[in-house]
């Protein structure tokens, strides 16, 4: 494999497109956005650049990771000589339907057609192409170029020849794939969220508060992050969203989102992006300025 597509250019796809670039293959990254293009080619200059100070990579790797590099806005041009694409567009499942019906149809039929949905049935992706055992899920983690792991998610139907290329295509990124089926939430998101729902009903029936709920797991589990912060991280609207694929998918009861999440996200209290979750943060940055806010 040497031409990679990579659908959607926002947190997770400009991170993609720099790990494959970086690691020579040649990338076009393709956005309906021009902005979010421009944005992401910012991101990744500036996350090569924190590559060279730190003498990870010198200026002419940085040169030539950008130079493998190309951005478009027409994802029909942008695929035509694809051996494998990466979609990482929005989260919603009628338009990674529409997207992959597309990707069929102007994507080479050699082309192998990944999602790096967090949660979006592959099964149910791959059932709108007509290269179903071709289709794969590759979850990448956030922030891509530092994370990892890689979920390689079989649908129902792909096939052992293409998890074995995208194992393998996966290692020589420098990641640590996991090969796993499709069920809903995969691995990582079936674990962590039931973990953050514990967390946020901990707080919500009050046997303690967001701070000590989230020191608990940092200094008693050695979590780098506290349930309740991550969840802001992630954004409060995800973590929920992802809930209700685990409750629909499964049926059990376990599963409910706590109605303290719901209402939180009904507020529009979503965690660092909207400034405000269970802590706040100063507006549009990471940076806690109220630490343990929420009442
Ligand atoms: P994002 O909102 O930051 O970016 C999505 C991008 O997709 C936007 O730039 C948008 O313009 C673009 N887009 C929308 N429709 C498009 C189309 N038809 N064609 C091309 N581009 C289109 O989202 P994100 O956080 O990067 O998430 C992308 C995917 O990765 C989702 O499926 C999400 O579940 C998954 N994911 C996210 C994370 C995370 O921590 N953010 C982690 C793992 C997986």
């Amino acid at each position: 494999m040497k031409n990679i597509a990579v659908i959607g250019a926002g947190t997770m796809g400009n991170g993609i497109a720099h790990v494959f670039a970086q690691n020579g293959f040649n990338v076009t990254l393709i956005d309906i956005s021009a902005a979010a293009l421009e944005k992401a080619l910012a991101t990744i200059n500036r996350n090569l650049d924190r590559l060279v100070t730190k003498e990870r990579i010198t200026e002419a790797d940085k040169a030539a990771t950008l130079e493998r590099l190309t951005t478009a806005t027409d994802m029909n041009a942008g695929v035509s000589n694809a051996d494998l694409v990466v979609e990482a567009a929005t989260e919603n499942v009628d338009l990674k339907l529409k997207i992959f019906q597309q990707l069929d149809a102007a994507a080479p039929a050699s082309a192998i057609l990944a999602t790096n949905t967090s949660s979006i049935s592959i099964t149910k992706i791959a059932a709108v192409t007509e290269r179903p055992t071709q289709v794969i899920g590759m979850h990448f983690m956030n922030p891509v170029p530092i994370m990892k792991l890689v979920e390689v998610i079989r649908g129902y139907a792909t096939s052992d020849e293409v998890t074995t290329k995208i194992m393998a295509l996966s290692k020589q990124l420098g990641k640590a794939p996991v090969e796993v089926n499709d069920y809903p939430g995969f691995v990582a998101n079936r674990i962590l969220m039931p973990m953050i729902n514990e967390a946020i009903y901990t707080l919500f029936e009050g046997v303690a508060g967001v701070e000590e709920i989230d020191t608990v797991m940092k200094l008693g589990m050695a979590h780098p992050m506290g349930p309740l912060h991550l969840a802001d991280f992630i954004g409060l609207d995800v973590c929920l969203s992802i809930l209700r694929v685990l409750y629909d998918g499964f049926g059990n009861p376990k599963y409910a989102p706590c109605p303290l999440l719901v209402n939180m996200v009904m507020a529009g209290k979503k965690g660092i992006k909207s400034g405000e979750g269970f802590y706040s943060y100063g507006h549009g940055t990471k940076e806690l300025i109220v630490s343990g806010s929420f009442k």
